[in-house]
């Protein structure tokens, strides 16, 4: 029997919910593209529920305790007297969310001698050591899809709010306030805007199809081309780098996984050479740009704004200066973790643990790492040599 080890955000201060705003989320039995939303033999949790904090245990703790294996589930991650660092020995399994990752570096897998399969509860396994589970041969699974359509709404929703500048705006009427021109002497309209994604995957793809109707100029660089159809029915300007599409936009959205050729790719030579008052939306991963280069661009007016829910490390310390910097719309990293979203991730974290318990293949498009090398999707959108 395994020992299951999951470290989950905690749950929320006020405690463990009991009534929800919503009765019902609504049933998605498809991806755009035509992939299978996840499908276990069971549920053993009610879809809109909290899944995705301590006391929601991912909505496993049934089926695993059921079959006779023993399940951890921990929010303390960090340090070498935390409870994952001490459960992790003889962990047969570890699951962690991007949202509150637990980091799995090589000194880690060095401990971990039982180790043979990590799973995201989500999408984004930059916080595992690849090149060591390489190594090891440990399994790489991640939920691939389950709440890349979350995080395109929040992409939307963050670039709109940046360019009308809605949070200020926000403030003031919260506070009482009525002075409109404080709250429009930075506020625009998308409308015929330059916007451009880097990546045009799953995610990225989304941002464009989700813009189309706002009748903006859209843009995008990724390794691999779009088929000409989608080009040409999105009217998509291709760049072949990132630098090229940056000096192109007004607004630019990230949305490549963390790896060694996304990593400090927004440097500040590169954000230097974006229009002046052009906007940054990152929830794809911290590391991609550069923090302080990020800052000083709004402090010096370059960038008119920046957004994004991805730090580092999570969570962020409480002096980053991306909490405190100008007009900056930084959510906690939240933007895949919709009530929507953890149904979706539960639901697959539970179809790898029966596939991997009953000794069946795990989907191909689950895996990151497999057999030794990177495999299925980790193998189309990852390279090793980590970023842990
Ligand atoms: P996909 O795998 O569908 O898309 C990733 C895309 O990035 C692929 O098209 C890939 O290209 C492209 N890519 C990889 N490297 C580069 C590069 N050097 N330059 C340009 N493009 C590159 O993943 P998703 O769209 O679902 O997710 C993307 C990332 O978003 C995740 O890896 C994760 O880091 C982040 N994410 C964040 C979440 C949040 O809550 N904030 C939630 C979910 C994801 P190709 O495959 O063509 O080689």
């Amino acid at each position: 029997m395994a020992k299951v080890l999951c470290v989950l955000y905690d749950d929320p201060i006020d405690g463990y919910p009991t009534t929800y705003a919503r009765d019902d989320i609504p049933a998605i039995d498809h991806y755009p593209g035509g992939q299978s939303t996840p499908s276990p033999a069971a549920l053993d949790f009610i879809p809109g529920r909290l899944l995705g904090s301590v006391s929601g245990a991912l909505g496993l703790r049934r089926f695993l305790e059921d079959a006779g294996h023993e399940l951890v589930v921990t929010s303390d991650k960090d340090g070498p007297d935390s409870v994952f660092e001490r459960e992790l020995p003889d962990a047969e399994v570890v699951i962690s969310q991007p949202f509150w990752p637990a980091y799995l570096t090589a000194d880690r897998f060095a401990k971990a001698s039982r180790l043979k399969l990590a799973v995201t509860a989500g999408i984004g396994s930059d916080h595992v050591d690849l090149d060591a589970a390489v190594a090891r041969d440990v399994t790489v699974a991640e939920v691939t899809y389950s709440n890349s359509i979350s995080v395109a709404e929040h992409v939307v929703m963050m670039i709109l709010s940046l360019v009308r500048d809605y949070l200020p705006a926000h403030r003031v009427a919260a506070d009482g306030g009525w002075n409109i021109a404080d709250c429009v002497a930075r506020s625009y309209d998308l409308e015929g805007m330059h916007v451009g994604t880097v990546a045009a995957g799953r995610i990225g793809l989304a941002v464009l199809r989700r813009l189309a109707p706002f009748d903006v100029r859209l843009h995008y660089t990724d390794r691999h081309r779009l088929p000409r159809a989608t080009e040409e029915e999105l009217g998509l300007t291709f760049h072949p780098t990132a630098a090229d599409l940056a000096t192109a936009c007004d607004v630019v959205t990230i949305n490549a996984p963390l790896h060694p050729q996304t990593e400090g790719l927004f440097d500040e030579k590169l954000i230097a050479s974006m229009k002046r008052g052009a906007y940054l939306v990152n929830t794809a991963r911290a590391r991609i740009v550069d923090r302080d280069a990020v800052d000083r661009a709004l402090r010096a007016g370059h960038l008119a704004g920046y957004a994004g829910d991805v730090w580092f490390p999570q969570p962020a310390p409480a002096d980053h200066p991306w909490r405190t910097m100008p007009h900056q719309g930084m959510t906690p990293h939240i933007s895949g973790s919709s009530l929507s979203a953890q149904a979706r991730y539960a639901a697959g974290t539970r179809e790898i643990l029966e596939s991997y318990f009953a000794g069946t293949p795990i989907r191909d498009e689950y895996l990151i790492v497999d057999g030794g090398a990177l495999a299925g999707a980790g193998a189309h959108s990852y390279s090793t040599t980590t970023t842990t």
